[in-house]
């Protein structure tokens, strides 16, 4: 390979070379084949888009000798050459990051009125525009107003919105894309093998990635991978030299995260640590993975990426919802893995929450209290036979859902039945059924809960029942001193029992043991709630 470094060898010299950039390209081409020349354009983009690239093809366009102003400029003239050089006299570059002063502006602008030495047009590229300070605005906006004939602007900018709006009124304003990761590969390895350097397809697929839009930064980090790698881009040599971590890892902790294995996973972060990784890149990673998964459980199609196998075990493992708390964790905790004392420890509590944050099904039943397991609803499970059982006798209760039943014994599965709002559930769960005079239904109220009872609620449970049992029923509650046995006490004496049953089984659960022994961590009684995951009934 040649000493020119690949970024400026491969510099696109032409309109049809630069790649990405189709929309702009094509209204840039139909302007100068028109003739319709305007005095000042914006380039406006993210870094390594090309936007100077474009600025000098432009530069050529307007000044190349042999072919006039078009878009196909000769490439061979004086002009054309002297620009692609960097030595064309009548081509002022600046970047502004460097010259921010008003003094610097004006002694720019000092020569503007005088004809160009040695081209058609004076041309003025001014990178980074925006880093101008106010004063240095006003004076290029004085010339904006009336620039000479001879003379084009070009300006610019990652950051338009820092550009006064007079000046950017007077631009023609051309945004360029960010180029995508396959663009970009294609690209490089075209350039690659025109250079017969060998690659690995995983490598140019990772540097695509890392390049993040850019080809500038695609094609430098592509050369420090040569010189460290015998003139061949492996990707180990890229983890290496970006101190990244292979795929395999990442595909590892992915494989112990579905495995629900918190301590293999807290012994490979110990053993990443002294291979020096950069944990925020890891998580980053992960949060892409995530990405990925979410986006192959809709559209079911993989993008050939190195974490595949992660991909599909994920989507096979999680629902689409629990790939979005996977997700949302790993953002939440990006930005947590700052405050965090050092990365590792941030990635570490990151990991534990992804598993933790994963919904839970908590058997209460007594007998399955012995074993203390905490049963993810998400891992596939044949149905048993007392599943089946319990299925058919669903479906039977099903069909006996429509029977009307009598109100004596069957209170707390009708108010089950109703269809009311929660205040009115309050209500019916309050007050016990006391005797049924003719179509009026009496009930009886503690009397420290005779404040549920409201007009309102007492109308919608009306309504309710009167629907239930399809005639006109009338209700009557009265308050009473005895201690009522309601729904509502009913269901404070349940919620009690799943709390301490819940207690000792988060206690006897091995991988909770696992984290506090890990950081020495208690739970705190009685601090579980129980979430209803069960449907309806
Ligand atoms: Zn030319």
């Amino acid at each position: 390979m040649s000493n020119i470094v690949l970024a400026t060898k491969w510099r696109p010299k032409l309109f049809s070379d630069l790649i990405g950039q189709d929309p702009v390209v094509t209204a840039l081409i139909n302007s100068l084949d028109n003739q319709r020349l305007h005095h000042s354009y914006l380039f406006t983009g993210t870094r390594g888009v090309g936007k100077t690239t474009l600025a000098r093809i432009l530069a050529k366009c307007l000044n190349c000798e042999t072919n006039g102003v078009s878009s196909k400029p000769c490439g061979k003239c004086a002009s054309c050459l002297a620009i692609d050089a960097g030595q064309f006299v009548d081509l002022y570059e600046v970047d502004a990051a460097s010259r921010t002063k008003v003094e610097d502006t004006r002694e720019l602008l000092e020569n503007v009125q005088y004809l160009p030495t040695q081209g058609r047009f004076k041309i003025y590229l001014i990178d980074e525009v925006h880093m101008l300070s106010t004063h240095s605005f006003n004076a290029l906006l004085k010339t904006l107003e009336e620039p000479p004939e001879h003379v084009k602007f070009i300006l610019a900018t990652t950051d338009p919105q820092k550009i006064p709006s007079t000046i950017l009124s007077r631009c023609l304003h051309f945004s360029l894309n960010r180029i995508s990761a396959e663009v970009i590969r294609n690209q490089l390895e075209k350039v690659l093998t025109n250079e017969n350097i060998n690659f690995e397809e995983n490598a140019t697929k990772n540097i695509s990635k890392i390049a993040d839009g850019s080809m500038r930064d695609a094609l430098s980090i592509s050369e420090q991978c040569i010189s460290h790698g015998d003139n061949k881009i492996t990707y180990n040599n890229i983890c290496k030299i970006l101190c990244l971590m292979p795929a395999e890892n990442i595909n590892e902790i992915v494989n112990l995260i579905v495995n629900n294995d918190v301590k293999k996973l807290m012994d490979l972060i110990e053993q990443m640590y002294f291979q020096t990784a950069d944990f925020k890149y890891i998580l980053e990673e992960l949060i892409s993975i995530f990405h990925q998964t979410a986006m192959f459980k809709v559209t079911n199609k993989l993008n050939d990426s190195i974490y595949d196998t992660s991909i599909k075990s994920l989507s096979e493992k999680y629902s689409e919802e629990e790939i979005q708390v996977l997700y949302q964790t790993g953002v939440a905790n990006l930005k947590d893995i700052e405050f965090a004392p050092d990365h590792k420890s941030g990635f570490e509590i990151a990991l534990i929450r992804m598993i933790l944050f994963m919904p839970f099904k908590i058997d209460t039943s007594e007998e399955n209290n012995n074993n203390g397991n905490l049963e993810k609803i998400s891992s596939k499970k044949k149905p048993s036979d007392q599943d089946l059982n319990q299925k058919s006798l669903q479906k039977k209760n099903n069909s006996k859902e429509k029977e009307v039943l009598s109100i004596e014994n069957n209170w707390e599965i009708i108010v089950k039945r109703l269809d009311i709002d929660s205040i009115t559930r309050n209500l019916a769960k309050n007050i016990i059924f006391d005797k049924k005079i003719d179509n009026t239904l009496h009930f009886l109220i503690g009397e420290d809960r005779a404040s549920v009872v409201t007009e309102k609620s007492k109308d919608k449970l009306k309504e309710a029942l009167t629907n239930y049992f399809g005639n006109d029923i009338k209700i009557f509650i009265e308050t009473s001193n005895n201690d009522l046995s309601t729904l509502h006490k009913k269901d404070e004496e349940d919620y009690n029992n799943k709390i301490s049953n819940a207690d000792k089984i988060i206690n006897n659960d091995d991988f909770i043991k696992t984290i506090k022994e890990k950081f020495d961590a208690t739970s705190v009684e009685n601090s579980v709630q129980i979430k209803d995951l069960t449907n309806g009934e």
